[in-house]
């Protein structure tokens, strides 16, 4: 089966059909770094990572180009209040740069812990300024801007079909203009969104600025993505991804700018991820109800079971982040550790699984039935020399870097062995208090204790 992706711009599932076969030109909206990336970030970058694993197993030669958003993101995705590079030096007394690179090392240093491929170019929006002042020349030379006080502005009236990504009216846009917030009163639409602020006003101080033929300044956050993408994989390319939260405003205004500036159709499947959750609410920075990555190991969890329990979710459902989930998924992937450990080296694989799998991720990422088709085919009574074989190119995919575990035997460390005996002994004695706690003792060392009629199990 060839491999089908909802489209966010026609709602419906698609064949997938390169403009420029085998090469696939791939986007995807990267992290404005300001502030600690959260699980729910890695949740969007995990859905990346396995449509490009997927792309790839496909046979298709994937450029994947991955945006750094270090100026112009201000505090509402529309273009009031303070840029959040500075509000996040503002508070943690750092310069904006500074902030800037912490947060990118620590960007980094969550997501290569859940085996996320780095993209094969990653651009920031500082280093590309000149391009972004290029594209705002051309949309200036088409006639798509206007000029006021504090800012250039892209004027949305002028482009036909402004919001037929989100498929909502101008008047429903989700996240309109909020009565209590600076607006240029020189706008001529509300919905007009600037392409270059000026650094006058209330961005007077602002620290982050280059000189323009219009006037010091700094550039709007959306027209970054348009001049990167195009920069590197042309005026057309093939799929862009982001957030579900992207499809209103800042996708939508990507697309206007960049249509309005070559006249060509800019992206041809627009790919959406939706959120994690946490007690119905989304993961956020502003909310600051989210977790990282430091938590999750130091309660002992291991990251690539934040991936598992990532796949268990379709990319287009929400996923409600519990600390009960990510034990479940941390002890399926024990579970399946353990399984391996046993088995034989790669020879034949099993057909008709690796059949079944493909065409489950084909069939738009659907990655809880390939977890479940993988489980089948793990059970099953094939030789383990050919599971394994097939289990390894299913983890082309999956990401869960299995090969580290099949057909290797535990060796369990003396240390946990020792804490695991003093557990049994403690439980034998009754003192579940005290057995609870040597379990925890234990995880946080990276093993599981599982109690089965035979005597404890260690997991690893
Ligand atoms: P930001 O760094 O806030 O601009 O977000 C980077 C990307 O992560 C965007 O594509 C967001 O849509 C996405 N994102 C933010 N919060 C969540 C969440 N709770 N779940 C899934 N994706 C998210
Ligand atoms: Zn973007």
């Amino acid at each position: 089966m060839m491999l089908r992706l909802f489209n966010t711009l026609t709602r419906k599932l698609e064949n997938f059909t390169p403009i420029n076969s085998p090469e696939v030109g791939f986007y995807s909206c990267g992290p404005t770094v300001y502030d600690y990336t959260h699980i729910g970030h890695l949740r969007k970058y995990t859905g990346d990572d396995v449509l490009r694993r997927v792309l790839e197993a496909n046979d298709y030669e994937v450029k994947h180009v991955m945006n750094i958003t270090d100026v112009g993101h201000l505090v509402s995705d529309e273009d009031t209040g303070e840029d959040k590079m500075e509000k996040g030096a503002r508070e943690s007394g750092r310069t904006v740069w500074e902030v800037a690179k912490f947060y990118e090392d620590y960007f980094w240093k969550s997501a290569d812990p859940l085996n996320i491929k780095r993209p094969n170019i990653v651009a920031k929006a500082t280093e590309h300024v000149e391009e972004q002042i290029k594209l705002i020349k051309k949309l200036e030379k088409n006639g798509f801007t206007y000029q006021t006080d504090q800012a250039i502005y892209f004027d949305i009236s002028k482009f036909p079909n402004y919001t037929r990504l989100s498929g909502q009216k101008l008047e429903e846009k989700e996240t309109g203009v909020r009565g209590n917030v600076v607006v240029d009163k020189q706008k001529k639409n509300p919905y007009d969104f600037a392409l270059w602020f000026f650094t006058v006003g209330h961005f007077e101080d602002h620290t982050m600025r280059w000189t323009s033929p219009w006037g010091e300044g700094f550039p709007g956050w959306h027209i970054e993505c348009s001049a990167m993408s195009m920069e590197y994989l042309g005026d057309s390319f093939d799929i862009h991804t982001g957030g579900i939260d992207h499809i209103p405003v800042h996708h939508t205004n990507e697309i206007a700018q960049s249509e309005a500036a070559s006249g060509k159709p800019f992206v041809k499947y627009w790919v959406h991820h939706n959120f994690l959750i946490v007690d119905g609410e989304k993961m956020s920075k502003s909310k600051k109800n989210f977790y990282r990555i430091d938590e999750i190991t130091q309660k002992g969890f291991d990251p690539l079971a934040l991936r598992y329990l990532f796949l268990t979710a379709h990319y287009r459902d929400k996923l409600n982040f519990t600390w009960e989930s990510l034990q479940a998924a941390q002890n399926a992937l024990n579970n399946l550790r353990e399984i391996i450990r046993d088995w034989e080296e790669p020879k034949v694989g099993c057909a008709e699984f690796e059949k079944n799998f493909m065409e489950a991720v084909n069939n738009d990422l659907n990655t809880p039935q390939a977890l479940a088709i993988m489980w089948d085919m793990v059970k099953s009574d094939n030789p383990t020399s050919a599971k394994a074989k097939t289990l390894f190119q299913m983890d082309q995919i999956l990401g869960l870097k299995l090969d580290e575990y099949v057909g290797k035997k535990l060796e369990i460390p003396e240390k946990v062995q020792k804490l695991v005996n003093q557990r049994e002994q403690a439980r034998k004695e009754g003192d579940f208090k005290k057995s609870d706690d040597l379990r925890h003792e234990i995880k946080k060392l990276g093993y599981e204790v599982q109690d089965t009629p035979n005597g404890p199990k260690v997991l690893h």
